[in-house]
């Protein structure tokens, strides 16, 4: 290997052009950090994988400047039709026609994921940035003054220092290794396979299904091409998830469906795992996205999580790069990223394994009353509204501060509209004064200086 020194040096190193690199590098630059971002492939995986992005996720998009982008490409879930037991009918739930409540993004959007990272790192780019590919971190060294990275590109190694460095790498995260962290995964015990397929049967093109089976839960999944569709189920160790004929046998026996399959694209076998980063930051690294986390596909939270991190992370050190601060409440700004996201992570693990075993069940009187009350909860408009927006991610508390709510003023504007996109904005509205995040959260008393923030008054 050779050896050269790169005199680089930059505010933020991200480590991975996944959705969660590329949403902290669309953040970094709006906030006006230098950044580099280096991503081990030589180009970008053209697999789909996560599929869903949610209310809240869009609305982060809409303040990084690209949620028009992301919609463009992607298709709303009209309805998710659910059978509690194979013989029973569907319930359907019709998503649009919810009360999805204060938002502008009232839906689940089917939106494969390399789609949202091309919108993602079409707006880096906009915004003045750039993806260095095939380039891969090889270890780290933190100093008082910033961090040490040692980057390889085409067998070459260089240095280069950062002031901080986000590990945005996924699951088996080498930034998390280089700082001595681990992320220890609970198995879950089932087997999942998925595969994207072309189909021409007579299914509602953009409704989700989902059947409940003895066997195991099987997910037909609407996707924005037409004719093609997601599949997941639970299937047994040996199941080939590349064989068109047994996903056409597992279809027709577990939904009594023809779907009129026509070929395979991409698909996988896996075996469900849960678990969260022992830390999420280490001095001067933080962990982000799936290197911080991993959890069941169910809900389709993953690529949501992580791009919910960036935002939460990259306006805190856009503060504490600012003069003004002291160590002390620099240290306490930055330390709010894990103890705000740690709780979210966990919750997210716990909710996603309950899902999970709930929908995998194996004893028979377990799978009777999950019918029974299946079929009364899934019917209440109640309980569609919150899922609506549970699964959306809208009511996520971090510390006890959520989201600032958002409702329509008056001009057709809501009131995230009128907030500041960069800095803290002390808001008067109703009577009362409150300090927002430009993450839109709801500030903590003394979590930085009130004179940092622009000043609002809402009529
Ligand atoms: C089979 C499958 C199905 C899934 N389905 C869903 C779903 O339906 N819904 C959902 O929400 N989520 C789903 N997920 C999870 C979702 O894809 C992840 O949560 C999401 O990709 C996390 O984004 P990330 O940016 O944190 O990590 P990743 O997308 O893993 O990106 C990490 C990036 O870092 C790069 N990298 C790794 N090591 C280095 C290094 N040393 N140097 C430089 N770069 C490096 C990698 O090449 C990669 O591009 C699925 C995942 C898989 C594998």
């Amino acid at each position: 290997m050779v050896r050269g020194m790169n005199a680089l040096t930059s505010d933020l190193l991200i480590i991975g052009a996944g959705p969660t690199g590329l949403a902290a590098g669309c953040d970094a630059l709006r906030h006006g950090l230098s950044v580099r971002l280096v991503e081990r492939r030589a180009t970008r995986a053209l697999e789909s994988k996560a599929l869903v992005v949610h209310a809240r996720t869009m609305e982060v998009f809409e303040v990084m400047g690209c949620a028009a982008a992301v919609e463009a490409q992607g298709q709303r879930f009209r309805a998710l039709n659910v059978r509690p037991t194979q013989a029973a009918a569907p319930v359907r739930i019709d998503l649009l026609a919810r009360n999805w409540g204060d938002t502008r993004y009232p839906f689940w959007l089917s939106v494969p994921q390399f789609e949202v990272e091309r919108a993602l790192e079409a707006r880096f780019v906009a915004l003045g940035g750039r993806v260095e590919w095939s380039t891969s971190l090889e270890g780290l060294t933190q100093t008082p003054e910033g961090v040490e990275a040692t980057l390889e590109v085409g067998g070459v190694e260089h240095v280069h220092r950062a002031r901080w460095v986000l590990g945005c790498d996924g699951g088996r995260s080498a930034t998390r290794s280089a700082v001595g962290l681990e992320l220890p995964r609970e198995g879950l015990g089932v087997t999942f396979a998925l595969t994207d397929v072309w189909t021409n049967g007579a299914l509602v093109a953009d409704e989700g299904q989902v059947v409940l089976t003895p066997e195991g839960v099987l997910l037909i999944v609407p996707m924005p091409t037409p004719g093609l569709r997601r599949l997941i189920a639970q299937v047994p160790a040996d199941f080939d998830a590349a064989d068109l004929g047994a996903w056409s046998r597992l279809v027709e026996s577990r939904a009594g469906l023809d779907l009129g399959m026509q070929r395979l694209g991409w698909n996988s076998r896996f075996d469900l795992t849960g678990g969260v980063a022992t830390r999420f930051r280490h001095g001067r690294v933080f962990l982000l996205g799936d290197a911080a986390h991993v959890h069941s596909p169910v809900g389709g939270q993953g690529l949501n999580t992580g791009v919910q991190d960036a935002h939460n992370l990259v306006w805190k050190l856009a503060l504490a790069s600012r003069d003004g601060l002291d160590d002390a409440a620099r240290e306490a700004l930055l330390d709010t990223y894990e103890a705000e996201r740690r709780p979210i992570a966990e919750e997210m693990v716990r909710m996603t394994t309950l899902a999970t075993r709930v929908l995998t069940l194996k004893n028979p009187v377990a799978r009777f009353a999950r019918g029974v009350a299946a079929r009364a909860l899934l019917r209440a408009p109640l309980f569609q509204n919150q899922l609506s927006r549970r699964v959306g991610m809208l009511d996520l508390q971090s510390d006890g501060h959520g989201r600032l709510e958002n409702p329509e003023l008056p001009g057709g504007r809501r009131l995230h509209d009128v907030l500041d996109p960069l800095r803290p904005t002390l808001l008067s509205w109703k009577g009362r004064e409150v300090l927002v995040r430009p993450d839109r959260v709801v500030a903590r008393p003394g979590l930085f200086p009130a004179s940092f923030a622009s000043k609002v008054t809402v009529a």
